[in-house]
Formats: C-alpha cells, sequence, structure tokens
C-alpha cells in the first residue's frame, strides 16, 4: 500500500474508519459540506494559478464565477450538513475566502512552479515504504533561494506554532522536494488560512524532518501489524462519512428521523428503555432498604444503650453492637494540621508519625505513648467522633456474616 498523509491520519483517528476506506475501499455516500467547500476553493486557486502562468490576470469576477460554476456543478442531495448553516452560508464564505485571498496576493507575481503537484516520499533507504501527496502550490523564490509549499485551510480553526510544528503533512512534502531539486537546501511551508485571512511560515528543520520521519514509520508499522481495527469514537464522528455503517452509530443514524410512535416501538429503543427503568427502579428500592437498615441500627444502638447489652439476639442471628468514641484530628488543608505538624516535629514524633497519620496519632494518645504536656495541647485541636457499628453473626458462632 502506499501511504498517504491523509491515510496515516485517518488511522491516527479511527482505525475503523480507516479500514472502511482503504482496505474495504467502502466509497461513501455522503460527503460533507465543509470537504465540498474545501474542494471548490481549491479547483478555484488550481484554476487561477494556472491562467496566471499562461500569462493571464483573470480579475475577481472570473475567479468567483468559476468557484460559484464548480460549485453548482457539483452540488448535490448526498452533501451532509452538520451545523445549523444552509448551502448559501457555505457558498459566501467560499466567496469570502477567495475575495481576501484575491485582494491580498494580486497580481500573484511569486514564481508558482506547480499547483496540485503529486510527489513521492521514500521513508527508508530500501524505499519499502513509501508516501504520496499533492502539494496545492510549489513556488521559488529566486532572491531567497527558498522553495515554498503552500498549503490552503479553510477549516474554522487557526493553528497555534506548536500545532503547525507538529504538522507532520508538509514537512514530509519537503522530504519529497529536497529529492526532487539539487538546489533545494531552503524549503519553507506556508499555510493559508483562508478564513482569517493569515499566513504564517516555518522553515523546514532539519531535527523536525528526522522526528516526522520516524513517527511516520512507526505508525506505517504499527498499521501493517494490526489486524483489529477499532471504532474510535471522537467529536469528528460528526464528520465521518461512515457514521451509517459504524456499530457506534448506526441503531442511531437509523432511527433517529422515525417519528415518536415508530421510534418507541423499534426493538433496541424499547430495550434500552426498560433495561434503564428497571435499574433505576433498583437505585431507587436500594436507596429506600439503606435508609430503613440506618433506622434500624440507631433503634439497635438505642436499645443496647437503653438495656446495657452489646450483644442483642434474634431468632437465627445475634446483632453485635459497637460504639466507640475516637479522636478525630484535621485532614490535610484543614486548619490546625500545621500547629499539629509544628508540635510534633518540636517533640520529636513527626517522622515517627510519617507525616501527620492522625490514625496512629490517636492510638498513641489513647495508649499514652506521648508525653502528658503534648497529649494536652493535642487535645485541644481534635474532636471526638462517635462511631457505631452493627455485625451480624449466626447466633452460635462468632464469625461475622
Ligand atoms: S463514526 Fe466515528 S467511530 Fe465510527 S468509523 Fe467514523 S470515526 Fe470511527
Amino acid at each position: 500500500m502506499i501511504y498517504s498523509h491523509s491515510r496515516i491520519e485517518t488511522f491516527k483517528q479511527c482505525p475503523l474508519k480507516f479500514k472502511y476506506r482503504y482496505l474495504d475501499k467502502i466509497i461513501p455516500e455522503v460527503e460533507t459540506i465543509e470537504s465540498f467547500l474545501g474542494s471548490r476553493v481549491h479547483e478555484a486557486l488550481e484554476w487561477l494559478y494556472k491562467q496566471v502562468k499562461m500569462e493571464k490576470l483573470p480579475d475577481l469576477k472570473e475567479l468567483l464565477d468559476i468557484f460559484k460554476k464548480n460549485w453548482e456543478k457539483n452540488f448535490n442531495v448526498n452533501i451532509k450538513f452538520i451545523k445549523e448553516f444552509e448551502d448559501k452560508d457555505y457558498f459566501n464564505t467560499g466567496t469570502k475566502f477567495l475575495t481576501n485571498y484575491y485582494e491580498r496576493y494580486k497580481p500573484f507575481k511569486e514564481n508558482t512552479i506547480a499547483t496540485e503537484k503529486q510527489i513521492f516520499i521514500n521513508l527508508d533507504k530500501d524505499e519499502k515504504y513509501q508516501m504520496q501527496g499533492f502539494i496545492d502550490r510549489l513556488v521559488y523564490d529566486e532572491t531567497k533561494k527558498t522553495y515554498e509549499i503552500h498549503d490552503y485551510k479553510t477549516s474554522g480553526y487557526l493553528k497555534t506554532n506548536d500545532e503547525l510544528e507538529e504538522d507532520k503533512q508538509l514537512a514530509l512534502y519537503s522530504l519529497a522536494i529536497r529529492e526532487m531539486y539539487q538546489d533545494a537546501d531552503k524549503i519553507c511551508l506556508i499555510w493559508h488560512f483562508l478564513a482569517f485571512d493569515k499566513e504564517f511560515c516555518l522553515e523546514v528543520d532539519e531535527k523536525i524532518l528526522k522526528k516526522v520521519k520516524e513517527e511516520t514509520l512507526n505508525t506505517i508499522k504499527k498499521i501493517e501489524n494490526t489486524d483489529k481495527f477499532d471504532a474510535k469514537a471522537s467529536k469528528l464522528c460528526d464528520w465521518c462519512e461512515y457514521k451509517p455503517i459504524c456499530p457506534k452509530w448506526k441503531h442511531l443514524e437509523e432511527i433517529k428521523d422515525k417519528p415518536i410512535n415508530e421510534f418507541l416501538k423499534e426493538e433496541g429503543v424499547n430495550l434500552v428503555n426498560k433495561y434503564s427503568e428497571l435499574l433505576l427502579q433498583k437505585q431507587k428500592v436500594n436507596m429506600e432498604l439503606d435508609e430503613n437498615l440506618e433506622k434500624l441500627k440507631e433503634a439497635l444502638v438505642k436499645y443496647s444503650e437503653k438495656n446495657n447489652l452489646d450483644t442483642i439476639f434474634g431468632s437465627n442471628k445475634k446483632a453485635r453492637v459497637w460504639i466507640k468514641d475516637v479522636l478525630k484530628f484535621p485532614n490535610k488543608n484543614e486548619i490546625g494540621r500545621d500547629v499539629i505538624k509544628t508540635l510534633l516535629i518540636n517533640h520529636g514524633f513527626y517522622n515517627d508519625l510519617s507525616d501527620v497519620d492522625t490514625f496512629k496519632l490517636s492510638r498513641m494518645i489513647e495508649e499514652n505513648k506521648l508525653p502528658k504536656d503534648l497529649i494536652e495541647k493535642l487535645k485541644e485541636l481534635h474532636k471526638i467522633e462517635r462511631l457505631e457499628r452493627i455485625y451480624l453473626v449466626d447466633n452460635n458462632m462468632e464469625k461475622e456474616n
């Protein structure tokens, strides 16, 4: 298989999507409007630079006419809209992208060598691992003796500097340019973020190239050693063309547009609704049982105190009632904790109590293992907490049940 940046990114995004697209070769029935818009803008810019190469300078209207013509020719009912906007909104967005670009760069005098240039990248010496890609536009700047790899971005997200440095696509393309042209010592990567009318540029760095090459090879090897292509759901699923056949979403896709009565009768919907109802009932019953148990526990404690008992017998079981007042010291970050720490340090007990182990500290106070004056000071910092437990055992056994 010849790899491409989008194949590798697809695998990283979701192995199942990779399998559908590149192994099973399932051609999606739908295309997202964002991808449709991107293709039309790329086509229009490719057309523009072809005219410029032939020494023609189209005016803005001609460029927008080409965009409109291709939009109308290719628009179809299978285009999928995720957000609440309509096709005319996306068309207007594309018009704005091209207008801004035209006004900013006319008369397009950079030395464009090629548009939509196909390239092949060798990732290893044996040429076992190869990638292919298409450069939106390749420029050679004579004055700076620099090759420029231009990429048009139509998404509504503006990448940060760190993200651009991590962007492997153009860095990989520069490897091909280096192999193709003898004088390609200096290469710049240029991103055009059309939605923001911004241009970002990075000079290719040897260290980054080495890292990108290694990471790409590792991902390819991972793909080749995988036989399990699991679905990896993310917010990007909304833009995935395979949602209607994906096991994570197929059911929702099938039922989402059903009328409410049909929706509620559908077998899967029915099963999930019943299951969740029963689970809710179970939680409610459990809560009621817990409340009743708590009330019975309180009653048993009262009965044991009133009659001075620590064991109360039933028909088959007996309840052992355990009541204890324990010392409670402030927890970490609570007021008073620092004072205890200082007292323990001053009396040389801090290490014995590994930081401030309040359980061990309480025991040492109860067993009088600390100096009297320290115990007195510590007593000012603790509260008394009453613990009550009921242990149920068989009448004829001591073992807990
Ligand atoms: S919908 Fe999401 S989980 Fe399913 S194949 Fe597409 S990306 Fe993967």
